[in-house]
């Protein structure tokens, strides 16, 4: 099969740490270029910005956007606006209708549009979602908490407007639990604590109905917990390491072998070719919603 000629565009960090590996490895696709205005890849056209790729590199099938997530929506626009398949990093924008603007823009151009949510490709969730599937439950928790210093280095991007803060990772446990739990959460309340030299949350606490509690945290010391435990009728189900380990009643279930980058590339080749596309904006409307409504509390400023 005649593989699809792709460029990415931001080569920072998730760029070089999961997409140019799983690329590397994909009989799919093949790295045409590179759009960054301030890193280049060695033995890839790199060029600073997406027109000036698409003036030099003729035959260019699709765009991966690995950029910060607030100048994501000019460049996905661009991209589809001349028929390229785009995949976005998550959060898919910064604003939920830029997401549904560029949907109906690749409707429109009969290109596809996949709105990527890495975690959602994490080996447990499939079978979480199934054993949740016909388990009534009572009660979800979720410890979302890693030290930013360590994990977002010299990221000044996720502390401005449109940043997210600890929604940035915080939301990939949202793009977890909107997709294994069989029904839809709504937001019931949350408190957001700002540092006092930021736009964005270092530390949150949600409640859904459900119920469901969330706690995310971007100061919390030693190892990350990237936790999620749903209590039901019949059983326990604990997720750890962002859903790279399942467990049932503290028993360990095994697992299919393989990484989300690959299985999220897989599903982008196959979106594709199939002409379709995934975007779903569940995950980003609840951030949104806690951004609508949730209490805000000033906390000390953060220095990295
Ligand atoms: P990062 O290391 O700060 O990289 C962001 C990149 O965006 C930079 O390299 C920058 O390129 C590029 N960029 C900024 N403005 C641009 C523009 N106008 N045109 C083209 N490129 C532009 O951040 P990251 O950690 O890779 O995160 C990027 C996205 O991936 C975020 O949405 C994040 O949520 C998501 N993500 C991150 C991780 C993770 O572990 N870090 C995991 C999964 C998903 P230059 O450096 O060349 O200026």
């Amino acid at each position: 099969m005649t593989k699809i000629k792709l460029a990415i565009v931001g080569l920072g960090k998730i760029a070089r740490d999961q997409h140019l590996p799983a690329l590397a490895a994909s009989d799919a696709f093949e790295l045409v270029g590179v759009a960054s205005p301030h890193n280049a890849l060695e033995g890839v056209p790199s060029f600073k910005d997406l027109e000036s790729l698409l003036k030099a590199v003729a035959d260019i099938d699709a765009v991966s956007l690995c950029t910060t997530p607030q100048v994501r929506f000019d460049i996905a626009r661009l991209a589809l606006q001349r028929g390229l398949h785009v995949l976005l990093e998550k959060p898919p924008g910064a604003t939920v209708s830029e997401v549904l603007a560029l949907e109906a823009l690749a409707n429109e151009k009969k290109v596809t549009l996949f709105a990527s949510w890495h975690s959602r490709h994490a080996s447990a969730v499939e079978p979480a979602r199934q054993w949740l599937a016909s388990r009534p439950i009572r009660s979800v928790a979720i410890h979302w908490k890693e030290d930013v210093r360590v994990w977002h280095p010299g990221q000044a991007w996720i502390w401005k407007a449109g940043g997210l803060g600890v929604f940035d990772p915080g939301i990939n446990a949202l793009s977890i639990l909107t997709r294994i739990l069989p029904y839809s959460l709504r937001l019931q309340s949350a408190e957001l604590r700002f540092p006092s030299n930021c736009q964005t949350p270092i530390a949150a606490n949600l409640d859904f109905s459900g119920p469901a509690r969330m706690e995310l945290d971007f100061l919390h010391p030693g190892p990350p917990r990237w936790d999620i435990d749903v209590v039901t009728d019949s059983g326990r189900l604990s997720l750890s390491k962002g859903a790279g380990e399942m467990q049932v009643d503290g028993a360990p279930v095994p697992l299919a072998p393989g990484g989300e980058y690959p299985r999220l590339y897989a599903h982008f080749a196959d979106l594709v070719r199939r002409k379709s596309n995934d975007v779903d904006v569940a995950p980003l409307q609840l951030v949104a919603d806690a951004f609508l409504c949730g209490e805000r509390v000033e906390v000390a400023p953060f220095h990295e």
